[in-house]
């Protein structure tokens, strides 16, 4: 029914469009099934037609093909609709006055007729949309990419962004996205606000071990960036890479210090939280980020829980939420888009459970790196970066006597994250017994008594260790297993 009604809508924009051709064979397609509905005029076609083109790759692994009349220079169509006046211009776009660029944000565009794609192009299609006097350009690419050059938001964002601090030019171009549609704009909005994370922070030595996946991400990504004429060709870099193994192993700060390092934009977004939290609005979230980072690259796209997303896809879209179909449809297109483009957009996505991923999401992400549980030797790095001899802060000094080989020992299949918080329960217990002290002198004295805590031992730490459970030891064979099968090095 769905698929029917977008038809309907391709058909009849196609016709308002003149893609003639295009429309009647829509048309004869569909045993003229869509030739006799009316569209209502409150449809965002721009969005329908992305719709359409991701839909019809998914489906045949190829881009739609749209033809259009050839039109006289600076023709115009407006059509009246209930919202007030609402124009559109085919690719020979009229020129727009300096007025109207600023009313779009675009105050730097030199001349529209520039963005006529030229015979051939690899830029199909040039839509134009004028709403309330305002004229915003949107070129889509038949192979489903946002050429950047063409893209006016885009122009608008660089224009406002020319002369600013390389931190603050995700903040002030949004007001550029308002030119393409209030809804994309919000997205774009939240995409600053939630997902862009200003500074990861994060340097490579302090990640504690993971060598291994170190050195891989850092030959996958890191050197393409600082030794380009090195990655050509054949040697191109990878454009996504997956980080898969157990949870709180280290890819989130593997992913950050990738951003750190290379002084990338980072957005950060967790894949459940798309579905949770944008479930309507995530198929155009996700194309709204992927404009955003390539606007702003080099930038990294750390991809969370892949896998709450990405899981296997029903055959076809059956018994499967049709939302998180279409998402999950939108970036394969967005990741096949960058694999084609020139910029600087990686994605890292990181996975707890990389066999329940889809084989097409697979397929893209070529390269896959191990994070696994920590060795020996590293498990007992991280103890004494957590427990040093002697911590002391703000005045309050923390001693240890530990035997540190002997619990990296007895933390065997223990994941970085829960030997931190088996660190910070040893360090806790000393603390806590002073708490009684401490209340009882708030209540009556207000002199601070000289505080002496007591040192953690091994004692204690092996006792806190008896009290936790390692949270991924028993999946450490599938880790393994699978990583045979599918690792790509
Ligand atoms: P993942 O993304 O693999 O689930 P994270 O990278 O978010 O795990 O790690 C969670 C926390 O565990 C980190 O913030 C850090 O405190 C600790 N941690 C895990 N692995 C390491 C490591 N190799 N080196 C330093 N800290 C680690």
């Amino acid at each position: 029914m769905r698929r029917k009604s977008l038809l309907i809508l391709i058909y009849h924009h196609l016709q308002g469009q003149g893609y003639m051709e295009a429309a009647v064979a829509l048309d004869q397609e569909t045993n003229g099934g869509v030739r006799r509905h009316e569209v209502c005029d409150n449809i965002d076609l721009e969005m329908v037609l992305m719709e359409y083109e991701s839909y019809h790759y998914v489906k045949f692994q190829k881009y739609p093909k749209l033809i259009r009349k050839t039109v006289e220079q600076g023709e115009i169509r407006c059509a009246r609709s209930g919202r007030g006046k609402r124009c559109s211009t085919v690719s020979r776009l009229p020129k727009i006055t300096p007025s109207q660029s600023q009313q779009c944000g675009n105050g730097d565009k030199k001349d529209n007729g520039s963005s006529i794609p030229p015979e051939g192009s690899e830029f199909g299609l040039s839509v134009s949309s004028c709403k309330n006097g305002q004229v915003v350009e949107l070129a889509m690419s038949r192979k489903g990419q946002m050429p950047d050059g063409k893209f006016s938001i885009h122009d608008a964002i660089k224009g406002a962004a020319v002369d600013s601090d390389y931190k603050e030019r995700l903040l002030k171009p949004l007001s550029g996205f308002s030119g393409m549609s209030g809804e994309m704009a919000e997205l774009a909005a939240v995409i600053s606000r939630d997902i862009y994370l200003h500074s990861p922070n994060v340097r490579w030595e302090d990640i504690i071990g993971l060598e291994d996946a170190k050195r891989l991400v850092k030959e996958a990504v890191v050197y393409p960036i600082k030794y380009p004429e090195l990655f050509k060709g054949l040697l191109s870099p990878w454009k996504s890479l997956l980080l898969y193994g157990p949870p709180g192993t280290g890819k989130t700060l593997l992913a950050k210090a990738v951003a750190t390092e290379c002084k990338m934009t980072f957005f950060n977004i967790s894949a459940s939280s798309i579905v949770s939290k944008w479930r309507g609005d995530s198929e155009k979230l996700i194309r709204v980020l992927f404009l955003l980072a390539r606007y702003h690259a080099p930038s990294t796209i750390f991809l969370d829980e892949l896998e709450s997303v990405m899981g296997q896809r029903g055959a076809s879209m059956g018994g499967e939420h049709e939302s998180s179909w279409r998402m999950k449809s939108e970036l394969l297109v967005q990741m096949d888009g960058l694999v084609r483009s020139e910029e600087l957009v990686f994605v890292l996505a990181a996975s707890n459970l990389p066999w329940e991923l889809d084989t097409a999401m697979l397929r893209r992400l070529e390269k896959r790196i191990l994070v696994n549980l920590p060795s020996a030797p590293a498990r007992q790095a991280m103890i004494s970066h957590w427990l040093p001899p002697l911590n002391s802060t703000r005045g309050v000094e923390l001693r240890t006597e530990l035997d540190y080989e002997t619990l990296a020992k007895d933390m065997e299949g223990y994941s970085g994250s829960d030997i931190r918080l088996v660190c910070k329960e040893a360090a806790m217990r000393p603390v806590r017994k002073i708490f009684d002290v401490l209340e009882s002198h708030h209540q009556g004295d207000t002199v601070m008594p000289a505080i002496r805590l007591e040192t953690v031992t091994t004692a204690d730490v092996l006792e806190v260790i008896a009290h936790t459970k390692p949270s991924a030891r028993s999946l450490t064979d599938r880790y393994t297993t699978w990583e045979r099968e599918y690792e790509s090095v």
